[in-house]
């Protein structure tokens, strides 16, 4: 059965989006005419979708506890699964009686599972907000973060300490890496903990003559080798593009400063990397750390930004429906990219109609979103009542003005809109503009969402209940930023930044969300933010009056999460007829002291009732040379994975060998990569540079890497498509 293959209109002009993430998009892209995912979807990949019958096997699973996120049915020891479902929710296994009773009447057969006897079950978690794509292109090249990076398939990226000890693993890593005459993309250096920029006279002492490309970890900046620019082209000429640095001798030098000139060098080695061969292998590689902390339920937060929205809504589509990804996934279309494919209005509204007619068990598309002000990370938030200490000003991606505007026809239409939007002046904005929406056409079902809600005051937070509208927050804001923000924005603002108890006690529905790859996919650590609100420099509480409890933070990561993507029907709690999606912890979140619910042990996810343990978790081999290849077919997806011929695993694990442990610098010893990939601040503190760094933002990242002639086929070969029940 083939997707829907609604043709994608001529984009003459493409424009930019950013999202938290510090990445930037192509609204669409011509390129994406030549982007041809075919029609694999086969009649046994659709098969995933289950098809209830009465009498299919039940499964009955028995744990320590489940935790069930009903308020009203909170606790359980067994749950009956039928069909991917949820027949019944057992205090005990008497609860269970009527519908076994049943199932023997009917010669039904039921199977008891008790792998769990010993774990805490709670729902599934659901990703407030990711980008399966973005991200994993971000996390999959051979890492040079400073802090630590977790692995799905092996120990974690300990992080390089100094200089030197890049350099290092830069050698290390092309020395285990023969030149096969592809530019290689290090990613993850951290200006700010090197102390320096690097260039291509330093890149060359390290890597000889290879073609070596380093993006750094807020991903505005490329450094490239001698080779690398040779092989791109890059000439006296580019000093037309701003950012790209010149020698006294007029050479470049192999610094690409900003999104416009990083984008500009990158674009060529990126799109030789987005190929059909490892497509997959990086966005399994994202979904696989999802999976590793419980994930059940991901979502993209602004389909379509990359690669046009047809593209991505198939790929999405058969990627999920494979055997490649055991996660959900709630796709949100980027509206100014549906917008600028089919026209303001019915075009645009059609199309993302049509895409929430293509849902099916394991995808779902829902709403659309949209950009108010700019990045929190660097300082692009609109702030106001006061603005910055420096008197700097933030950007908007849409102006105050214009937000009305923009949303009504979708309002009207009765979509579901989600609004990016990070300073207080833009949270106000867009509050403004829902108010001004209520009084056009009044709506009470709309689940209106503000994405990230970084800054805030009390009385946006009463608004937006009033109004009924919704908040999913990236906690990290607090947690990586709040330390250091303080002489930007004020310490008050600073530390209150993800106001989390404000939120709710003025009765908002608010989720956590993580932004993948702004920081990594861990629920857990998300709730522990939340809980204990401790700045990851210093490791003090932040914002005290904030804190809000655990089952609280749970709801934001369960079922408050699903709520605000509109899949509240199908997952988010333990309870009949929802889907079996679990995650298997070693204690219960609820119960352990607050500070360990980050050290939580996740034994693994349940989805649709089939189990899959985290030590199942594996890196997508190769393409098996030995199997015969069907002509139309690109990829083939081998049964047996073969770790040591991993995609993305193995470029990380080799560019690991040699390095030393890193020293924690931080008053957080599991200090994530987030301050490192965006940006620290306070090695930034020159103003100008801080505005040149933000000035990127409105530059057009993606569509300088565009897919411009690459031809994508992705079949995945049906033998391989296992059934989920
Ligand atoms: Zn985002």
């Amino acid at each position: 059965m083939a997707v829907d293959t609604a043709q994608v209109g001529n984009c003459d002009k493409a424009a930019s989006r950013t999202d938290e993430c510090g990445m930037f998009y192509a609204r669409c892209s011509a390129a994406l005419i030549g982007l041809a995912l075919s029609t694999f979807v086969s009649s046994s990949a659709l098969s995933a979708v289950a098809v209830s019958a009465p009498d299919a096997p039940i499964t009955v699973f028995t744990a320590k506890k489940f935790v069930t996120m009903d308020p009203g049915w909170p606790e359980a020891t067994a749950v009956a699964v039928q069909n991917g479902r949820i027949l019944s929710v057992g205090r005990t296994m008497e609860d269970l009686a009527p519908w076994l009773d049943a199932a023997k009447k009917n010669g039904t057969s039921v199977t008891m599972d008790a792998t769990f006897k010993d774990h805490v079950v709670v729902p599934g978690f659901v990703e407030g907000h990711g980008h399966p794509l973005i991200g994993a292109i971000a996390l999959t090249r051979p890492c040079l973060s400073h802090f630590p990076q977790p692995n799905p398939y092996g120990a974690d990226f300990p992080g390089v300490k100094d200089l030197e000890a890049c350099g290092k693993a830069i050698a290390a890593y092309l020395a285990a890496n023969p030149d096969n005459g592809k530019p290689v993309i290090f990613w993850g250096y951290d200006v700010a903990v090197m102390g320096q920029h690097l260039d291509a006279a330093w890149l060359d002492k390290v890597a000889g003559p290879r073609a070596v490309y380093v993006w750094d970890a807020s991903e505005h900046f490329v450094y490239a080798s001698t080779a690398a620019m040779k092989a791109r082209g890059v000439t006296k000429a580019e000093a037309s593009i701003p950012g790209v640095t010149f020698g006294r001798d007029g050479e470049p030098k192999g610094q690409f400063f900003g999104a416009d000139a990083a984008a500009w060098v990158l674009a060529p080695a990126l799109q030789a990397m987005l190929t059909p061969a490892e497509v997959p292998g990086i966005m399994k590689y994202l979904i696989d750390l999802g999976w590793k902390n419980g994930i059940t339920t991901t979502s993209d937060m602004a389909l379509g930004m990359i690669a046009g929205i047809e593209a991505e809504s198939r790929l999405t589509k058969q990627f999920f429906n494979s055997p490649l990804a055991p996660l959900r996934c709630v796709s949100i279309t980027a509206a100014d990219v549906a917008e600028r494919e089919k026209g303001v209005g019915d075009g645009a509204i059609a199309l993302v109609r049509s895409l929430e007619a293509m849902s099916d068990d394991k995808v779902t598309f829902r709403g659309v979103k949209f950009f108010a002000d700019d990045s929190f990370l660097s300082f692009g938030m609109q702030m106001t009542g006061p603005g910055y200490t420096d008197g700097r000003v933030g950007l908007w991606m849409t102006k105050p003005g214009d937000m009305m505007q923009r949303y009504e026809p979708w309002w009207k239409a009765g979509m579901q809109l989600h609004t990016h939007t990070n300073g207080n002046a833009g949270v106000k904005a867009v509050i403004d503009a829902l108010a001004s929406l209520q009084e056009i056409k009044p709506r009470f079902e709309h689940r209106f969402t503000i994405q990230h809600y970084g800054i805030s005051t009390p009385e946006d937070a009463y608004r937006l209940a009033r109004l009924g509208g919704f908040a999913s927050v990236n906690p990290y804001y607090l947690y990586a930023r709040g330390d250091i923000n303080a002489p930007y924005i004020g310490t008050d603002r600073a530390e209150t930044a993800a106001r989390l108890r404000t939120l709710l006690d003025s009765g908002v529905k608010t989720a956590l969300h993580t932004d993948t790859p702004v920081a990594l996919p861990e629920p857990l650590e998300a709730m522990w933010i939340a809980v204990n609100r401790i700045g990851i420099e210093s490791g003090k509480v932040l914002g005290a009056a904030e804190r809000i409890t655990p089952a609280e933070a749970m709801r934001m990561v369960t079922i408050d999460a699903a709520v605000t993507l509109g899949v509240e029907e199908n997952v988010g709690s333990i309870r009949a007829g929802k889907y079996a999606d679990f995650a298997v912890l070693d204690a219960s979140p609820l119960e352990v002291d607050p500070m360990k619910i980050r050290d939580i042990n996740v034994w693994g996810i349940v989805v649709g009732g089939v189990k899959h343990p985290a030590s199942d978790i594996k890196p997508l081999a190769q393409p098996a040379p030995s199997k015969p290849v069907p002509s139309k077919t690109t990829l083939s997806v081998p049964k047996s994975s073969s770790p040591t011929s991993a995609v993305p695993a193995s470029s990380r694990t080799t560019a690991r060998a040699d390095q030393t442990t890193t020293p924690k610098k931080s008053a957080d010893p599991r200090a994530l990569s987030f301050a490192a990939r965006y940006g620290n601040m306070n090695a930034l503190a020159d103003i100008e540079a801080i505005r040149r760094h933000t000035d990127g933002c409105r530059l057009e990242f993606w569509r300088a890497i565009s897919l411009e002639g690459l031809e994508i086929t992705l079949e995945i070969q049906d033998e391989l498509h296992r059934e989920t029940p």
